[in-house]
């Protein structure tokens, strides 16, 4: 008859356990304890320990009462069995009458047939699954609330125990957690390549000692810890009053949670089990994990992240582990973080070598701030968090969206060889920056770079660019919690213009809205932001802050020559009152007495198909155009650029794409107005390449592509280009981009 384990026995139980941790037996030596421990414990007959082998595949470690020689022979793949399902649910299994349970799987090996009940729970920490720890009997019974809590303690610690290597060693259960190599799949944020090593922007709080002594200290040090939490949230909220919602509904949503009495009374359990006060945090932050696993309605998920961060406070107040673990930041690191802010990433700057998210998107500021530091950028890293130890090795393939943790030396080879090709590349591309880029029929094509931050500007020469075509200045106020001053301002661009050193730098005025939201002023909440209340219907509706940024333009460059460009200008109308405001400005300045750029340039960016049908008169009117191929792609052919489902659906090559920008080359051609390419398919050698073929003659993108851009650009005739396109279009398919390719293949 199995004995119901009161708390005190329970916590007895973990003190044995401690002990087996604290013995200097091997790893399987350890385990074989374990499970003698809890049989004797629990009086129940059998006690087993499952643990991964690999990704998929479950074994059994250890067992006191099922057949010994099953050990490290029985083996299960995910979902298989009662074990499996444990594993893959993350779900207890508790029942009377195993084998008619759902899922059962008869091991003969085993010698289990004869026994009846079965409770298995899972061994898991943080969201990461580690096995599965069992108990069974001959009686037919169901386990007790009490005896599954007391079995989960126990999972608890065991998972702790994995993490700390206990079970590792000479003829040890299982190859240590945290030494395979793996590849996680993502998505690509920002492409490119990188090799380096792991450097956690939060690293885990290590919880060194899971069992504790005397419950009511480990209450006393919880409840002080969670008393600080409840401060530290307060203070929080009253900083933050003028915040924007969602940040309020974060800091809410962490009070709540830090006055539960529910929280409270669970992590008060655990302790009354034998649990220390961070192993007891830590067990409901598991629970919240689990759940998240679970539900899918956003609002349940993005509740129980913030009980995850909540809890890390907690631990962090209890560990004293600060953020600064002491551990020293790799040479060349990649870093690994659930998602990140713009300001903290700027931090890091360019030191680092790559950067992988587990959350994240590809529109996120992150990702723009990756974007203008150009370093490679996969999002949507599943378990990277969990899995990644600060110095790992690491590879980023930005290009496949893919990361290798740990990569065997296979991999790490060819790896090495794609960076070296890549690097000889560069060389290459080194060797023509300062020429001129004439193709072999004698067009000339300027090559701009596209820009937003300070940092950006150090490559205006390295790469080779002949100015910056595209300064998104919406990227300095996206990066902070305020709204930067005019001053502020005024410097910042007088900044950007000395380290342009002459060169001609084109300034975005403010494109927020859709995507690009600012911390610090309040959302609108709209169906469609794209299609919304953005960019330069911001600026006209609201003129204080476009005001402000004139002028701070214009203070900016103080003397020196001047370029305006307007987003997202969907009708003329819309150009010509942006241009009356900065006539107005103009006008203010000069009553102020303050110097007037030595020449001033406006114009606007095409990123709406309607542009493309305006009057003559706006081509007449308008300084110069740009195209923001991006935006205009995504309305032309009405598939949202941030969605990963639609957005490479429709190729830039497509000819009713091309004849659109065909039409815009050949009104700007009677007008003579100024025309450039600035998405990001200027950046692609191949679509640069037929965007030159129909008459683009400037094209700007990021820096990092104008070497490959240049020496495609250089080697080629676009008369040769333009008559593929159009024996295509003539054959009428859809798409140049395969007799393109089939010819410069040809081309060698
Ligand atoms: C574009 O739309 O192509 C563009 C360059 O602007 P952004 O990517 O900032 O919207
Ligand atoms: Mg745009």
């Amino acid at each position: 008859m199995a004995r119901v384990l009161k708390e005190t026995e329970s916590r007895k139980l973990l003190g044995r356990l401690r002990d087996a941790m604290a013995s200097d037996l091997a790893g399987q030596a350890r385990l074989d304890l374990i499970t003698h421990l809890i049989v004797d414990s629990m009086g129940t007959e059998v006690c087993s320990i499952y643990l991964f082998r690999d990704e998929e595949t479950l074994e059994l470690c250890a067992t006191e009462g099922l057949k010994p020689e099953a050990v490290h022979q029985t083996r299960m793949r995910l979902g298989e069995g009662l074990v499996g399902r444990v594993a893959r649910k993350g779900k207890i299994i508790n029942t009377a009458d195993a084998p008619s349970t759902k899922g059962f799987r008869y091991m003969p090996e085993t010698g289990e047939e004869i026994y009846s009940s079965f409770l298995g729970v899972p061994v898991q920490r943080l969201g990461d699954m580690l096995g599965v720890l069992v108990v069974q009997s001959k009686e037919a019974r169901s386990y007790s609330a009490d005896e599954i809590y007391a079995l989960e303690v126990v999972a608890m610690v065991l998972a702790e125990m994995t993490e700390l290597g206990a079970f590792v060693g000479e003829g040890a259960a299982l190859s240590a957690r945290h030494q395979q190599s793996m590849v996680i799949r993502g998505t690509t944020a920002q492409e490119g390549t990188a090799s380096g090593h792991v450097w956690l922007h939060e690293p885990r709080v290590v919880v060194a000692n899971p069992i504790a002594d005397d419950p009511q200290r480990e209450i006393n040090r919880l409840t002080e810890a969670v008393e600080q939490l409840r401060v530290g949230v307060d203070k929080m909220l009253e900083m933050n009053q003028n915040g924007d919602n969602e940040q309020l509904q974060v800091l809410e949503a962490y009070r709540m949670f830090a006055n539960s009495k529910g929280w409270m009374r669970r992590m008060e359990q655990g302790i009354g089990r034998g649990l220390s006060a961070e192993a007891a945090v830590e067990k409901e932050q598991s629970a919240a994990w689990a759940r998240m696993g679970q539900v899918t309605d956003q609002y349940l998920r993005e509740r129980l992240a913030d009980l995850d961060n909540l809890s890390n406070r907690l631990l962090r107040i209890l560990t004293g582990q600060g953020d600064d673990t002491g551990a020293e930041m790799p040479a060349d690191p990649i870093l690994i973080a659930r998602n990140i802010g713009p300001g903290d990433l700027l931090e890091y700057g360019r030191q680092l070598k790559g950067i992988v998210l587990e959350q994240g998107s590809v529109g996120s500021h992150a990702a723009i701030v990756a974007r203008a530091l150009a370093i490679p950028l996969v999002v949507h890293a599943e378990r990277i968090t969990t899995e990644a130890l600060n110095g790992d090795h690491i590879l980023v393939d930005g290009d496949g969206g893919l990361v290798h943790l740990r990569p065997d030396e296979t991999v790490a080879k060819s790896f090495r060889d794609k960076i070296s090709m890549q690097a000889q590349a560069q060389q290459r591309y080194a060797s023509i920056r300062h020429k001129p880029t004439v193709t072999r029929d004698g067009h000339r094509i300027g090559l701009n770079m596209n820009a937003g931050l300070m940092v950006d500007l150090p490559s205006l020469d390295g790469s080779g660019a002949e100015g910056v075509g595209l300064f998104r200045t919406e990227l300095q106020f996206l990066i902070r919690n305020q709204m930067p001053r005019r001053t502020e301002l005024a410097q910042l661009y007088a900044r950007v213009l000395d380290a342009a050193g002459g060169k001609r730098v084109v300034f975005r005025t403010l494109d927020i809205g859709s995507d690009k939201v600012l911390p610090y002023m309040k959302a609108t909440d709209e169906p469609n932001p794209a299609l919304g209340w953005r960019a330069i219907r911001v600026g006209l509706d609201k003129p204080g802050v476009m005001r402000m940024q004139l002028q701070a333009l214009l203070r900016g460059a103080h003397g020196r020559p001047l370029t305006i460009m307007f987003p997202f200008i969907a009708q003329f109308e819309e150009y010509k009152a942006a241009r009356d405001e900065v006539e107005k400005t103009v006008a203010r300045e000069r009553r102020l007495g303050h110097v007037l750029p030595e020449t001033l340039e406006v114009g606007a960016m095409l990123e709406t198909p309607s542009m493309a049908f305006a009057p003559q008169k706006f081509f007449d009117d308008v300084g110069f155009l740009s195209i923001g191929g991006n935006d205009l792609k995504q309305f032309f052919f009405a598939a949202d650029r941030e969605n990963e489902r639609v957005r490479r659906r429709y190729d830039t090559l497509n000819l009713s794409f091309l004849g659109l920008i065909e039409r815009i080359v050949e009104r700007c051609a009677i007008s003579d107005t100024p025309l450039s390419f600035c998405g990001e398919d200027a950046g692609r050698p191949v679509e640069a390449l037929c965007l030159a073929a129909i008459g683009i003659r400037t094209l700007s993108m990021r820096s990092a592509s104008i070497g490959p851009v240049k020496n495609l650009l250089v080697r080629s005739d676009l008369g040769e280009v333009r008559k593929i396109i159009a024996d295509v279009r003539h054959r009428g398919e859809m798409s140049v981009r395969p007799a393109v390719m089939d010819w410069l293949r040809q081309q060698g």
